[in-house]
């Protein structure tokens, strides 16, 4: 366990004004903080965070960066709070702890590879903050060097994390080494004797000749420094994973991979790649079947490159790369990891990878600053990680990542799972919670998302309050068919009811015959079509009995009825334009409230279970539900083919509410609309709209748009208002 004064001396070389007393006062505190708690390994606990902050020192970080790695597992792991950390060592260190907290909790979540891109863009969602990043992978790669320790079921289930989502993470940063060390750690943790044998190898490559790297470059360097192409050769063992992996592509046995040795060599143009390749190969003998040139073809992800093997200086074999410096920067950070180009890829698809690869690619500079700079202290202070910010991404209970954009909603989440699920879903839990559909959803959150059996049709409304092209167009989708099938219904109820007024029975095979004669495709659309008023029943059911007289209208047969004095249960034949109307028990229940649907009530005044409605269609609007005093039905008179018998059919309708209008008159004092208002209130009446027009100094005339039961609890609250002295007057009004 490294001292006190020597990660003070270890950051002081880089960093000569460093707050001394600042890393003293986190040192302390942190190491009374986790007490006598113990690693696996049975170390002091305090020795992890100590360890990570020295990682820290080799990217030079500042000091609040070495602090926060101090206090990294305080928060989670003692009874250190935030509010402490911000008082004792600022808000800026505090914030940086309490993003390695969240970042924490985010490791108990469980996980798929396949959604490793999902993770690691979670990661940098979450960690705001450039520093937390650079701490969290710190702390990892010391989780992983310790990693013997751990029991075996979560040593592997650490390393397969590590191997995706953090090695990569890593490399998309441009930390290759850190990647390298993650893999190998990782590789060796997850194939124990795999891990064994390449290292055994290598290990004895290198006892037979220690300085073969040096002398293979020594020679590539030369021979074609004479041919006169200036190189930059690079050449190192290949990493243990880097082997195993290529031994498990390509499936070759250990004895026979003998290139353990790689060389990159850059020169300075693509002219010069081949003539190096023609030196090269001309020089050594080359491996039969290495030749790759992925410079005339390119790999997918915009990877060129030239690759060769030759049995070279010494004769070992070395693998060679040949390319120029742009293709190299390419390969080492930019979209090499992003199928850019995949074939198939939508407009849309690409923008998002190429989005996603610019953001690694500004993480991967930003951090190249602050390694090399000689003051990262205020760059990284006023750095902020804005990288994947406008998305969100949560967990299904399963441990499913799904990605969305900021502000999707548990509807969204659940049209991201699937269409049915969205279809029949009726509530969500957000970490175990039960929570409001509507709920801004958060990074990490876990959304379970309740379903009712037999629902399949979302509410209308649910579409203006997703934030996801799919659940949008879903909604829609579901919708559109909701009201067709609606429409398809109450035209069917229509038609049979024709069929029935001409003395006829109706089955779908006697329509079918006669779809030639309608100019129609199916029972679907002519129910439809009569449902949207666009076709008239009786000419249905003249195509199949040419001798039925056609609708004409009628006049009324009875007076409309103020709306005082309705008698209850009395059939509504005698009141339309009686050409449709067949026997009272005949017509069409009209249920509760789904005025979303293809039925709507009279918008001026509304109509409620007990008034005698009568339903009018007009083309392309569906039927609208009036009462039948209303005067606007007398505009509807001349059309006897829009009447439709209806009755309340309200079973369940006693929570539901209907809309109606009262015209009121009263005095104008102070008090006076609150005194209205409350008597509604009292009625557990609801006020959706009012109005209000001052007819003299004295009096005020209030429209009110109420929501009630049905007819007697209308008529208890026009009563209660009347009541009221500052009433003078209240009746029903309809248009
Ligand atoms: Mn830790």
């Amino acid at each position: 366990m490294i001292r006190q004064y020597e990660l003070v001396d270890r950051v002081k070389k880089y960093n000569p004004h460093t707050d001394e007393a600042l890393l003293n006062r986190a040192y302390v505190y942190a190491m009374k903080a986790h007490g006598g708690q113990k690693r696996a390994s049975g170390d002091p606990y305090f020795s992890h965070p100590l360890e990570v902050a020295a990682i820290l020192t080799e990217f030079r970080l500042d000091d609040a960066s070495i602090v926060a790695a101090l206090l990294h597992d305080t928060i989670e792991d003692t009874s250190t709070t935030r509010q402490e950390v911000d008082e004792l060592f600022g808000h800026q260190i505090g914030a940086l702890v309490d993003g390695l907290t969240k970042l924490k909790k985010l490791d108990l979540v469980s996980r798929q590879a396949t959604q490793a891109e999902n993770l690691r863009k979670l990661l940098l969602a979450i960690s705001e903050d450039v520093r937390v990043l650079m701490v969290k992978l710190a702390d990892r790669l010391h989780n992983m060097r310790t990693l013997h320790y751990v029991p075996e079921a979560k040593r592997k289930r650490i390393a397969e994390e590590t191997l995706d989502i953090y090695a990569p993470l890593a490399g998309r940063m441009g930390m290759q080494e850190m990647r390298e060390e993650l893999e190998d750690l990782s590789f060796q943790a997850l194939f124990p004797d795999a891990h064994k044998t390449i290292t055994d190898r290598l290990k004895h490559l290198r006892a037979r000749s220690s300085d073969i790297i040096a002398r293979i470059e020594q020679a590539l360097a030369k021979k074609l420094f004479e041919n006169g192409i200036q190189a930059d050769i690079s050449g190192r063992e290949k990493r243990p994973y880097s082997i195993w992996s290529k031994m498990e592509r390509k499936a070759i046995a250990f004895e026979q991979l003998s290139d353990v040795f790689a060389f990159r060599i850059i020169v300075g143009s693509v002219e010069e790649c081949y003539r190096a390749l023609g030196i090269v190969h001309t020089t050594w003998p080359c491996v039969p079947g290495r030749f790759k040139d992925y410079i005339s073809t390119p790999k997918q992800n915009d990877y060129h490159s030239l690759h060769t093997t030759v049995i070279g200086p010494g004769h070992q074999r070395a693998e060679l790369q040949i390319r120029t410096e742009d293709m190299d920067r390419v390969a080492e950070y930019g979209i090499a990891a992003h199928p850019l180009y995949k074939d198939g890829a939508s407009e849309e698809e690409r923008a998002a990878l190429a989005k996603d690869s610019r953001a690694y690619e500004w993480l991967r500079r930003t951090l190249e600053i602050i390694t090399e700079g000689d003051s990262p202290e205020e760059f990284l202070e006023h750095t902020k990680l804005e990288l994947f910010q406008d998305q969100v991404f949560c967990f299904t209970p399963k441990g499913r990542l799904i990605a969305m954009p900021r502000g999707a909603t548990p509807i969204d989440f659940a049209y991201e799972i699937h269409t049915n699920v969205g279809n029949s879903c009726v509530g969500c839990k957000i970490n175990g919670l039960t929570q409001p559909l509507v709920s801004e959803l958060r990074n990490g959150d876990e959304v379970e998302i309740i379903r009712a059996e037999g629902q399949t049709q979302p509410p209308a409304a649910w579409e203006s309050l997703v934030r996801t092209g799919k659940a949008r167009a879903a909604i829609r989708r579901a919708t559109r068919a909701a009201v067709r099938a609606q429409y398809a219904g109450l035209g069917r109820q229509i038609v049979e009811r024709g069929f029935e007024r001409a003395g006829k029975v109706y089955s779908d095979d006697i329509l079918k015959a006669v779809l030639p004669r309608l100019a129609r495709t199916s029972v679907e659309e002519v129910m439809s079509e009569v449902g949207r008023g666009e076709m008239l029943a009786n000419d249905v059911v003249r195509a199949v009995y040419p001798e039925v007289k056609a609708d004409r209208p009628v006049g009324r047969t009875e007076k409309v009825p103020g709306s005082r004095g309705l008698k209850h249960g009395s059939t509504l034949r005698e009141i339309g334009p009686g050409a449709i109307h067949g026997a009272s028990g005949s017509a069409i229940p009209i249920l509760g409230l789904r005025a979303d649907l293809a039925v709507r009530f009279a918008p001026n005044g509304g109509a409620v279970p007990g008034d005698r409605i009568v339903g009018i269609m007009v083309p392309g609007e569906g039927v609208t539900i009036y009462p039948i005093q209303s005067p606007e039905l007398a505009g509807h008179e001349d059309h006897p083919e829009r009447w439709l018998d209806v009755r309340w059919d309200m079973e369940a309708a006693e929570v539901l509410r209907f809309p109606a209008r009262l015209k009121l008159t009263c005095v104008n004092e102070p008090g006076s609309l609150a005194n209205i208002t409350g008597a509604i209130a009292e009625r557990d009446g609801n006020i959706d709209d009012i109005s209000m027009v001052a007819r003299s100094s004295d009096f005020h005339e209030i429209t009110l748009d109420i929501g009630v039961h049905d007819l007697k609890h209308l008529n208890d609250i026009i009563r209660d208002l009347k009541r009221l002295d500052v009433v003078s007057s209240a009746v029903r009004v309809n248009g």
